[in-house]
């Protein structure tokens, strides 16, 4: 058994203005467990960056918890990576490739050979070792949000959440960054919550996916992705078993966007 890393427990998020309230999340609650790679799909306007926002500590919750590493999370938890979907906005212009990775670590106490240590693996790790010392503006979508990437795994958190992060980018560029995520999650065991709208995505790279119904949000359905774990872009799409998952998913995407599914009773 693995050890719980984040607990989502009856999460509720109303938000209140003069116009009035709208209820974002109905309930939710999940868990997931150390080393795991946990996919969350849903309508669009379903309440996934609230939640994001909500475990990330960057919103009050009306009401629940979430708990990382068994610590209620109140605040932006320092074990914890996010990376968005604008590389463009996370990423200083006035910082090398290396500047920009190396700046969250200025936080942790480690010494310049330990610091220097855990850069040059990061960007190793995303194949950018010959882009250290070129400015975010001088690469591509694709390489600039590896950049992003590389900045999250030299921080070394406990999870990292990754919010629609490739949805800028073309086709096989996304195909990539899909691949770059399998490897960091199988080869250094990064525990991984990624959301996405793309339904072949989740299934392709989720040992887990998640459906949220349409808001006020609860979790529709919590699926296994019984693939193998090496996984490829060619053989692994091509699966009757792949198809077969990303049918379901979707017909209960569908299923949630009508508002067709029924939540249980609390
Ligand atoms: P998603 O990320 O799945 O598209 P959001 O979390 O952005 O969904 O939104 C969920 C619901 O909450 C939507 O109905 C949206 O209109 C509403 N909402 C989001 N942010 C706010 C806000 N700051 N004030 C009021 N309502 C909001």
């Amino acid at each position: 058994m693995r050890e719980t890393l984040l607990q989502v427990e009856h999460l509720k998020k109303v938000y209140e203005s003069s116009t009035g309230n709208v209820e974002a999340i109905g309930d939710i609650s999940f868990s997931m467990s150390a080393g795991e790679l946990v996919c969350i799909v849903g309508p669009s306007g379903c309440g996934k960056t609230t939640l994001l926002k909500c475990i990330a500590g960057l919103l009050r919750s009306t009401g629940g918890t979430v708990e990382l590493d068994g610590k209620r999370v109140t605040g932006p938890p320092p074990n914890m990576a996010l990376v968005f979907q604008e590389y463009g906005r996370s990423l200083y212009p006035w910082l090398t490739v290396r500047g920009n990775v190396e700046l969250p670590l200025k936080h942790k106490k480690l010494s310049r050979v330990e610091r220097d240590q855990l850069i040059d693996d990061a960007l190793e790790a995303v194949g950018l070792e010959q882009a250290a010392k070129s400015y975010p503006w001088q690469l591509s979508g694709g390489m600039q949000q590896r950049v992003a990437i590389a900045r999250a795994v030299a921080y070394q958190p406990e999870v990292l959440i990754m919010d629609e992060p490739f949805a800028a980018v073309d086709a096989q560029t996304r195909a990539d960054l899909e691949d770059l995520v399998r490897r960091l999650h199988l080869e250094r065991g990064m525990s991984i919550l990624f959301v996405t709208h793309d339904i072949d995505e989740s299934v392709y790279l989720g040992e887990r996916v998640i459906v949220l119904s349409k808001s006020p949000t609860w979790v529709q359905e919590d699926l296994t992705i019984d693939l193998a774990p090496e996984r490829d872009q060619i053989t692994t799409r091509a699966l009757p078993r792949f198809t077969e998952l990303r049918t379901h998913v979707y017909e209960q995407v569908q299923r949630a966007k009508r508002g067709q599914a029924v939540r249980p009773a609390a």
